[in-house]
């Protein structure tokens, strides 16, 4: 096979980029495309948790037993707009069957398997791009106010466990000295003690876009549009303003990929989980010295060195419905009632971003089953910080046309092939 000599990346977030870097560093010309709305990108303000225990897919029998009353609670961590709800009904299908025992098991697998290297791969991206600062490890707590809800948890915390996940449970004790803006807060935790935080995600994405322009990666300001093709094959990448050729391309573009896909023929079930931060302005002190869920509430906690992040579960309303702060402002002043540090904290800002999300919590990586020359890397879901750099070598890897390190059938857009979605793909 000819060596492709211009990888085009579509995309600039922490997927994007990370494939930029390692194809850069395979010695590929590279030019990637973004129109560079900082603010846009779930890269810059998701909660920086290295999450590499998170091995089980979102889609349980339980979870899916109280869907109907989280979806009717007004204060419930998942949120539905109603006008949105057919669009999303299909997708809310397909999230309803990947709990039933086989698929949960094959999701569990693919996501064990890829969970194994995304440490070391953030370790070799970090490294090169001069941010091994903004790592810390600090491990990843989940707490729980009552012993009631952690007990709840156990089967869990066993399954787990059996697939060799590093944990350890906390005392009251522990928890206060980890967690000293929350004394008193929580019974009960468990430290995830392999998983790390970056300490400033936006910081993070902004030394690898530097290593990679030092590199000689070609930065194009501009949205992708279409794609231009000769017979089988894909040219051109189409942007507002010109036709940008290349020999290899990647759709890389988060919650924004599922068009993308659909002008490549690949039609895949992609949604997005939006999802909210809070910044508060902590000065110089330090009130939690690893990232923490708080079960109760279902949010996260994470003490950046920007001050400290509290990000919210989720919200389907599509990419396009304005924010709504109003849930997470109400959960704000619940959760200052119960950790008074925390109740003259200043806000200093507020977020939405878009979690690119697969009903089977599967990302999509891999050749499109359409074009050879064309790769898919998208559909993170809550864990696209946590897998980036991973992605990025393996989808360098395809490229390459190397056996990439883990078997990539699982992550293949042909998972989802049905008659229904042929159909979708000719009409
Ligand atoms: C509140 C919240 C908390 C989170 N916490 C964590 C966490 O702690 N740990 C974790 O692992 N994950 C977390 N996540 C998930 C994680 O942030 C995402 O999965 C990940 O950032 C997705 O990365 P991405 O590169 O695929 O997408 P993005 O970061 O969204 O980047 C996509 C890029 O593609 C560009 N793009 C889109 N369309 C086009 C186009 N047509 N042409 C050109 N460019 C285009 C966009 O401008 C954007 O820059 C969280 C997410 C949220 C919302």
């Amino acid at each position: 096979m000819q060596h492709p000599k211009t990888v085009v990346i579509i995309g600039a977030g922490i997927v994007g980029l990370s494939c930029a870097f390692f194809a850069r560093r395979a010695g590929y010309h590279v030019r990637v495309i973004d129109p560079e709305v900082e603010s846009r990108r779930a890269s810059f303000g998701n909660a920086g948790v290295i999450a590499v225990c998170e091995t089980l897919p979102l889609a349980t029998p339980a979870l899916l037993r109280q869907l109907p009353s989280l979806l009717l609670s007004q204060s419930s961590p998942l949120q539905v707009r109603w006008r949105y709800l057919p669009a999303l009904a299909p997708w809310l299908v397909r999230f309803a069957r990947s709990s039933a025992r086989e698929p949960f098991d094959r999701s569990t697998n693919a996501l064990r398997t890829i969970l194994q290297t995304a440490v070391s791969a953030h370790i070799e991206l970090a490294t090169a791009c001069r941010a091994t600062d903004l790592l810390a490890e600090t491990g990843w707590i989940k707490a729980y106010q009552s012993i009631d809800a952690y007990q709840r948890q156990s089967n869990e915390l066993a399954v787990l466990a059996d697939m060799g996940v590093s944990m350890q449970a906390l005392t009251r004790s522990d928890i206060d000295a980890l967690a000293p803006g929350f004394k008193q807060v929580f019974a009960k935790a468990t430290l995830f003690t392999d998983c790390l935080q970056i300490k400033n995600p936006g910081e993070y994405l902004a030394r690898i876009a530097l290593a990679c322009t030092a590199q000689g990666v070609e930065f194009v300001h501009d949205t992708c549009n279409g794609f231009e093709f000769s017979n089988d094959r894909i040219t051109a990448a189409r942007t507002t303003t010109r036709a940008l050729e290349g020999d290899v391309f990647v759709i890389a573009g988060g919650a924004w990929s599922k068009n993308l896909a659909k002008a490549v023929g690949e039609a895949v079930p992609l949604d997005t989980e939006r999802g909210y931060h809070i910044m508060l302005d902590t000065g110089p002190r330090d009130l939690l010295h690893a990232p923490l869920l708080w079960h109760e509430k279902s949010v996260v906690l994470s003490q950046l060195d920007s001050g400290l992040r509290m990000t919210s579960s989720v919200e389907f309303a599509g990419l396009n419905a304005p924010p709504r702060y109003r849930n997470i402002d109400r959960t704000l002043t619940t959760i200052r009632r119960i950790a008074p540090e925390l109740a003259q904290l200043p806000v200093q800002s507020r977020w939405l971003g878009f979690r690119p999300s697969m009903p089977d919590s599967v990302p999509v990586i891999g050749t499109s089953t359409r074009h050879a020359n064309c790769f898919l890397a998208f559909g993170h879901g809550h864990l696209g910080l946590t897998l980036g750099p991973q992605t990025g070598r393996l989808i360098t890897q395809a490229i390459q046309g190397k056996q990439p390190d883990i078997n990539l059938a699982p992550f293949s857009p042909s998972r989802f092939a049905s008659r229904k979605f042929k159909v979708a793909i000719t009409a």
